[in-house]
């Protein structure tokens, strides 16, 4: 294939190249490690997880068919794709710790399957120098061959077909799986998958997501745990712009390639920030805007069900992220509020955003609507009973701006 520069011309090519996925592998073998100790609700995280699996690889080429069959998961493309887009796909969905491409194939006799290994070996490793032992399982009894024999006569003919090849039976670079089921899987690939649980397995929560950096970090790590993420983001028009927000609508796609579609709650915040900037005093302005941003996400999370709140707070971040201001926020939300980041410090956030993917998105310098009408020297110790005493003096019109922001909400699907 010959390598062209840029333009349209050279993307085709390097699909194409890419696109020989079909050719060396068709399936998958999906290991999974903490859903496999939930006793007697596995198969609820199982199909949780073939369920995940499912619905991501169907948005691309390939047309796979994913399965469960005795504690494994198999996932198999019936015409072409592109085997390193399918294990990008795999490698965001959580609960999966691994990836096997396999070769699978049908019990054609002994001397096909001593045939099949030589092909898969010739396919995956060439010519090139690589020490291997063979391991074989026989989950089928019936096969007349033990795994013993299976492992020696394997090694025999990988090293009458391989140049590079040499046993080594301690310390091997490669182990050559040969497990003889129903049909016969031959695999010595591991790709790592990212842990964690299925999404779906663990109800549904509101993140508060913002433009920065950490709240899409909170919305990945929840997600992790196996938490549908749904989402909302408080803008102040015209103080904030419509590239702000189109910011967060793309940091929840961003998210989404991990948790899933999100839905995304746009809530109009700027009569409210009005409102509270006219009546209350300047230094408390970010916690009283803090709490009313809390009391209307968890409005809209009792609506759709949502069991808990999230956010990208880090204590003593910035001054209404002290265990004082944390404290005052809290005391409005009757659901849980989770905190993944609560004592990360900020460059291990910036890890895991670099990680993932937001980072680049999260640093673009759009304006937030906190920021907006933040006091000089905003109070860092507040008092919850002043704060309260001064909400008092927004009790004329709070609740109708409160319905309304949540009545004329915005509401769209991330994916
Ligand atoms: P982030 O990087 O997530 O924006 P931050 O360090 O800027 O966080 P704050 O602005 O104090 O911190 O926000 C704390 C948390 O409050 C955010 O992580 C987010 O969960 C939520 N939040 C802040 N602003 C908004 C907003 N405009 N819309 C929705 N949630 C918000
Ligand atoms: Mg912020």
């Amino acid at each position: 294939m010959p390598k062209s520069g840029c333009g349209s011309q050279g993307g085709d090519a390097s699909k194409a190249e890419r696109k020989r996925g079909f050719m060396k592998y068709r399936s998958f073998l999906i290991k999974y490690a903490e859903i496999g100790v939930k006793g007697k609700n596995r198969y609820l995280f199982e199909d949780a997880l073939v369920k995940q699996i499912n619905q991501r690889l169907k948005r691309i080429d390939g047309k796979f068919s994913v399965w469960k069959e005795s504690g494994r998961i198999y996932a198999e493309a019936a015409e072409d794709f592109d085997f390193d887009e399918a294990v990008e796909v795999l490698q965001r969905i959580f609960g999966i710790v691994a990836i096997c491409p396999m070769l699978q194939v049908e019990d054609r006799g002994y001397d096909d399957l001593k045939a099949q290994v030589v092909r898969y070996v010739r396919e995956v490793y060439g010519d090139k120098p690589f020490t291997f032992k063979v391991v074989a399982r026989r989950a089928n009894k019936q096969y007349p061959v033990v795994s013993d024999q299976i492992n020696r006569d394997a090694g025999e003919v990988v090293l009458d077909a391989c140049p590079g090849a040499k046993v080594d039976v301690h310390d091997p670079e490669v182990i050559l799986r040969i497990e003889v089921r129903q049909k016969i899987n031959i695999f010595s690939e591991t790709i790592p998958g990212p842990g964690g649980m299925p999404v779906g397995t663990a109800g549904k929560a509101m993140l508060l997501l913002s433009g920065g950096i950490d709240s899409p970090v909170a919305g990945y790590m929840t997600a992790k745990r196996g938490v549908i993420i749904e989402a909302v983001y408080f803008h102040a028009p015209p103080y904030t712009s419509e590239r702000a927000k189109q910011k967060v609508v793309d940091l929840a796609k961003l998210v989404a390639r991990y948790a899933g579609p999100i839905k995304l709650n746009i809530v109009n915040f700027t009569d409210i920030q009005l409102y509270i900037y006219d009546q209350c005093p300047h230094d408390e302005l970010t916690i009283i805007m803090r709490r009313y941003m809390m009391r209307i996400a968890e409005i809209i999370a009792k609506q759709d069900d949502c069991l808990g709140l999230v956010t990208g707070e880090s204590i003593g971040q910035v001054a209404s992220q002290t265990m004082h201001s944390l404290a005052v926020t809290n005391e409005v939300c009757e659901l849980p509020v989770i905190r993944p980041l609560i004592a990360f410090d900020k460059q291990d956030i910036v890890d895991i955003s670099l990680k993932i993917g937001t980072y680049e998105t999260s640093v673009l310098p759009y304006e937030d609507c906190c920021t907006i009408f933040v006091a000089k020297h905003p109070v860092t110790k507040p008092v919850l009973k002043r704060i309260k005493k001064s909400e008092t003096k927004l009790e004329e019109k709070i609740d109708e701006l409160v319905e309304t922001a949540v009545s004329t909400r915005e509401v769209m699907r991330c994916i």
